[in-house]
């Protein structure tokens, strides 16, 4: 994807129709901004319908999470290929909020394994829990982007991929508590050298690897300047309209 790549988490928000399409209202309105970037939105999946109806021209549909089967029958579970006949390009796979239930590195290999056989775009988020001076989350995050890429393939798979940047501690919180412009420049590189031990150099520096962690419009601007951050995933900011929009801007 040869543009910034926006993404708009917006986990099991917000409570109602009326309040989605009333965001989804405010975002048309400068859709041309939103044009100009890969903007993509994953709202809950009863959602689906009317995000895709009313962003057809300036976005396009994410899924938060995908199923790790493609055959049989598995009720309360939603098929990847019902995801792809209503639009959906992107999955989000391996949020934190879903490892925190018990998701394993295992199952989310599983998972864009699948997105990438049915023609999605896999998400792969990492990040770690908590930092500290020793540097011990750098090998944290190596074993964990090893472990949720096991099994794609360094030509064929590797440039459909997207990775997130996601450190658990910065999440949810606001601007002030995000990553600094510097500690995220340093994890980028190392997670383009992870990416480069798996899949070769030629490869790895084709993978767009994003940020998200409490981005809002205050630091928005300061971390897209972080040497190699391709775009954002955005949680609690793409729920208010004005906010996402200002992201868009930066
Ligand atoms: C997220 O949970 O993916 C996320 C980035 O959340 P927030 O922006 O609210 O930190």
């Amino acid at each position: 994807m040869a543009k910034l790549i926006l993404i708009a988490n917006w986990k099991n928000y917000p409570p109602s129709n009326k309040e989605a399409v009333k965001i989804l209202n405010s975002l048309s309105k400068k859709a041309q901004v939103f044009k100009k970037l890969a903007t993509f939105i994953a709202p809950p999946l009863t959602y689906l319908g009317i995000v895709s109806e009313r962003t057809r021209r300036y976005a396009n549909l994410a899924s938060q999470d995908i199923f790790f089967k493609t055959e049989g029958t598995h009720t309360g579970m939603v098929m990847p290929d019902i995801l792809k006949s209503f639009g959906v390009r992107l999955s989000i796979i391996g949020h934190s909020e879903r490892r925190e239930l018990g998701e394993s590195s295992e199952v989310v290999s599983q998972k864009v394994l699948v997105a990438l056989r049915s023609g999605m775009i896999p998400l792969v988020c990492v990040g770690e829990k908590t930092r500290d001076q020793d540097g011990d989350h750098l090998e944290f995050l190596r074993d964990e982007i090893k472990a949720s890429l096991e099994g794609v393939r360094r030509k064929e798979d590797a440039k459909k991929l997207v990775i997130a940047y996601e450190p658990i501690w910065a999440i949810g919180k606001k601007a002030k508590d995000a990553i600094n412009h510097a500690e995220l420049s340093q994890t980028i590189i190392f997670i383009r050298k992870v990416l480069t031990d798996i899949f070769g150099r030629e490869s790895a520096d084709k993978i767009p690897i994003l940020y998200g962690g409490s981005v809002e419009p205050a630091n928005a601007d300061e971390l897209m300047h972080a040497g190699g951050v391709r775009g954002f995933l955005i949680g609690h900011a793409s729920l208010d309209a004005k906010s996402f929009i200002s992201i868009a801007e930066s």
